[in-house]
């Protein structure tokens, strides 16, 4: 198997160009191509040589994502199911920004990524979990996820552009095909229509991505050196360029590698999956609890707290009749205080074959009230997601029973 440029970090391609004898800036361009223009084919980087673009496409694949179905529209939150080399489906799930759960106000998308195809840490809420842990992703399957989302958006754009402009068909008149992205992101030919609705190719601003939460499928801190790997390639100014605050790492607890973490010289947003705020709560509901329990957890946390000095999140999915009732305020108010964390409380989403149920409105909102008035800073996700199956997994689940069965 070839390794995926993608895989490589600044680095490791400059010490393979100076064993090429390529220019200094030739890296430079390579870079822009996969990172700013995002191309999906060696011959689109139409200002490398060709003998160079022949040796990179005999020593490295380019992967990208396969996007085999995607739920939402453009301005809501939208699931995207993608299938990898090997046939392995994954999810990622691109949520309009808000400054109450992360990022900023300024910042425009917030993507949700996975790192894992399934989860061995089995919650029993969860719909990643529920057929067990395949494999790890590579480097390059983290970061194409940013990547494809933003082809996308990007295409779904220039389409919306175009058919707007004036002089062109609308898509009832051209049988209702919309114009293709230019091949690998290339620039579109002068003139042409697609020319005034490409985004010039300039680093930052082609961002559609602002936000990156890492807490789709999978635990994260599980697959720690291609997690960190693609993060910091994703941070650096010559890949993706988006600061380490503005990426959260979302982890169930394990403890030993929070303190890893929190030796890592980038600032990353940290996020416990907490949904417990004792012992006998988290033990029913998250097997990962009886290996690090509360006290450890915590623990890690405070080290990466104290050490890092940044704002911790504790994220507490409520389910009816779990973890939902007023007597589980003060303990979570405890840690939360403890930690100087703040709390996103997420109305559950219903999983198929799974017997959890959200609570009600008044009860999610009753928890809220309580948590404030213990001067916690907390948010309620109160957005319809049961829809576009918001579950984490659940598209994934539902599309590969289907698979099966057929
Ligand atoms: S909640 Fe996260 S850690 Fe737990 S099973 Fe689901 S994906 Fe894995």
């Amino acid at each position: 198997m070839l390794p995926d440029i993608k895989s490589l970090n600044r680095e490791e391609i400059e010490s393979r160009f100076a064993a090429w004898n390529q220019p200094a800036y030739r890296v430079a361009q390579l870079l822009d191509w996969l990172y700013v223009r995002r191309a999906t084919d060696w011959n689109a980087m139409s200002n490398l040589p060709k003998a160079l673009r022949e040796k990179l496409r005999e020593q490295f694949t380019l992967q990208t994502l396969e996007l085999v179905h995607k739920q939402g529209t453009e301005d809501t939150t939208q699931k995207f199911l993608w299938k990898l080399a090997d046939g392995a489906l994954i999810e990622s799930v691109l949520i309009p920004a808000n400054p109450a759960l992360y990022g900023e106000a300024s910042d425009r998308h917030t993507l949700c990524i996975s790192t894992q195809v399934g989860c061995a840490y089995g919650c029993k809420f969860c719909a990643s979990g529920l057929e067990g842990w395949k494999r790890n992703l590579d480097v390059q399957e983290i970061l194409e996820q940013i990547l494809a989302v933003e082809r996308h958006v990007t295409n779904a754009q220039r389409a919306v552009a175009v058919a707007d402009a004036p002089g062109v068909p609308r898509g009832d008149e051209t049988g209702g095909e919309t114009p293709p992205e230019p091949a690998g992101g290339t620039p579109a030919p002068p003139g042409s229509p697609l020319e005034a609705a490409s985004p010039p190719a300039t680093r930052n601003p082609s961002r559609t991505v602002d936000n990156v939460v890492v807490m789709g499928m999978g635990e994260p801190l599980a697959n720690y050196d291609h997690l960190l790997k693609a993060l910091k390639i994703l941070n650096a100014p010559w890949g993706g360029g988006i600061g380490a605050r503005k990426i959260t790492i979302s982890t169930s607890g394990l403890a030993p590698q929070i303190r890893r973490l929190a030796t890592e010289p980038l600032q990353f947003r940290l996020a416990i999956s907490l949904h417990g705020a004792t012992d006998a709560v988290r033990n029913r509901l998250m097997p990962v609890n009886k290996k690090y329990p509360l006290a450890e957890l915590v623990a890690a946390c405070e080290t990466y707290q104290r050490v890092k000095g940044r704002m911790i999140t504790l994220e507490y999915i409520l389910i009816a009749g779990i973890n939902d009732s007023l007597d589980q305020v003060c303990p979570l108010a405890g840690l939360a205080k403890r930690l100087f964390a703040k709390v996103n409380l997420i109305p559950y989403n219903r999983v198929e074959d799974l017997p959890w149920q959200r609570p009600s409105e008044e009860v999610c909102e009753g928890f809220l009230a309580a948590l404030e008035k213990q001067k916690i800073t907390a948010t309620l996700r109160r957005e319809k997601g049961g829809d576009i199956d918001a579950a984490c997994g659940q598209l994934r689940l539902k599309t590969e029973r289907a698979l099966a069965g057929a």
